[in-house]
């Protein structure tokens, strides 16, 4: 598949999405000379951003609010926003008409010129890519490796893969931070990153994988379909801390042509450990990952050392907003799994007060509800799993935390601050997505910095 596969074709974009992959997309097979249809459930109100992504263009036509079959007969080429389950009946009757179906990632693995690097796991995703491109670029620009550029893109949203193919070099390094979503779509294309990396794997998403098999098996993707080559082998990194990743290792570290790498906190020195600022035993392990790249493309300790306090925090991510009367309020807004929570509630050591709950994503809450009863004064609990994290805490027999359930957000930060006193921490940390209250994480945690501003004294 090349750009001149497109040209002249009616391409369906199936999903324009909020995080700016169906833009991409439609934009992408536009300039490729496509007449592009964009299509989404979502009404054209939920849908702005992505709209304005879209720029004015007469060759790109958006049905929105829902998905109208005759566009699926009409299109040549459809390309599936990687949200939709595969199982979706329009994509299966297009399969069935042998429609092409592809999507943003493959085109991208496709024409991408330069190695790739892809992260993936169930958290920490976004924290290791971006911190894994800032040591390779940092070294790249002190003259330490020889290789052109480093590009970071894929589901960590600053830069849109498609948009990016035209600036990458061959000799650039291409960081990629993978989803379990477009994992599945490589499976079509039988392509994974040249050096792969799984950060953690704990449930996520069961709601659309179905069980946590199904969603390692999509995670396994980014080692299981990688190239295999003895003059050019693939490099696959495992958590050395975490048993399916372990035994992931044992799995594949005989293969002929592949390169096993395992990576843990204890691997880490103290001149690397004292030039980092991020909060968190979770973040270290982050860390830990990052720097196992960077070793293997040649970086000493002694370089990224000096690299690390350069790096700045992504926003959203215990990002600490304010200190009023003696209380400080973090925005970890990105949580969105019950394992960040319990990382973000161990990375904090003073008296906290979690505001948690959202969009249920089908996800077990007793682990949180124990730690938020060991280790939290009060948890205030908004949003659809409101009740669940309230008697996943209460099922402890030894529970301390105080609970509270508000009705809003900014009900649940009132509440936080009666709650509060000098020296202890309020944190937003949802443990679960927004989509029940918000457009999105970024929304969720805008409007709490907001709230939280405005308490000012
Ligand atoms: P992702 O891209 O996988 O969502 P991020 O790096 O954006 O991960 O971090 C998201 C959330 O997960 C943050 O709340 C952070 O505190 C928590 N987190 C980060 N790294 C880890 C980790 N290694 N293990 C568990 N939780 C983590």
């Amino acid at each position: 598949m090349d750009r001149q596969f497109f040209s002249g074709k009616t391409v369906l974009v199936m999903g324009l999405g909020r995080f700016g992959g169906g833009a991409d997309a439609a934009r992408f097979a536009c300039d490729a000379g496509a007449k592009v249809i964009v299509t989404d459930l979502s009404p054209p109100e939920k849908l702005r951003d992505s709209i304005d992504a879209l720029g004015a263009s007469g060759a790109i036509v958006l049905h929105l609010g829902g998905h109208d079959p005759a566009d699926f007969e009409r299109a040549d080429i459809i390309i599936t926003n990687p949200a939709i389950p595969p199982d979706n009946q329009l994509l299966r009757a297009a399969r069935k008409n042998k429609k092409v179906m592809t999507s943003q990632i493959e085109i991208f693995f496709e024409l991408c010129p330069a190695a790739t690097i892809g992260i993936t796991g169930a958290n920490g995703k976004s924290t290791t890519a971006a911190l894994t491109a800032h040591l390779l670029q940092s070294a790249i620009g002190a003259g330490g490796i020889d290789y052109s550029g480093v590009r970071l893109s894929g589901n960590i949203g600053n830069r849109p893969l498609l948009g990016l193919l035209d600036e990458i070099h061959s000799h650039d390094l291409v960081v990629l931070e993978l989803s379990s979503f477009q994992l599945e779509q490589l499976a079509r294309i039988e392509k994974a990153p040249k050096v792969a990396l799984l950060t953690n794997l704990t449930p996520n998403h069961l709601d659309r994988h179905g069980t946590f098999e199904a969603y390692c098996a999509a995670k396994e993707n980014i080692f299981r379909l990688q190239r295999l080559d003895e003059n050019d082998p693939a490099v696959s990194i495992f958590n050395a801390e975490d048993p399916v990743a372990c035994r992931w290792f044992e799995k594949y570290k005989g293969d002929p042509g592949r390169i096993c790498l395992k990576f843990s906190p204890d691997d880490l020195g103290s001149d690397i450990l004292s030039a980092f600022a991020l909060p968190g035993r979770a973040n270290i392990s982050n860390l830990a990952a990052a720097a196992a790249v960077a070793h293997h493309f040649g970086l000493s300790d002694r370089v990224i050392a000096r690299c690390l306090p350069d790096f700045k925090a992504l926003p959203h991510r215990l990002e600490l907003v304010a200190e009023i009367d003696g209380v400080r309020w973090y925005n970890d807004s990105i949580a969105t799994t019950p394992q960040s929570t319990i990382a973000a509630l161990e990375a904090l050591d003073r008296p906290k007060i979690l505001i948690a709950g959202g969009y249920d994503k089908n996800l077990p809450f007793e682990q949180l509800g124990r730690k938020i009863a060991a280790s939290a004064k009060a948890a205030v609990l908004i949003g659809s799993t409101a009740a669940k994290i309230a008697d996943a805490i209460n099922d402890c027999p030894d529970n301390r935390a105080r609970i509270e359930l508000a009705p809003s957000l900014a009900e649940a930060v009132a509440l936080a601050r009666k709650i509060a006193g000098p020296g202890d921490v309020v944190m937003l940390s949802p443990a679960c997505a927004s989509y029940d209250m918000f457009d999105n994480f970024q929304q969720r945690g805008a409007c709490f910095v907001e709230l939280v501003k405005s308490l000012s004294p």
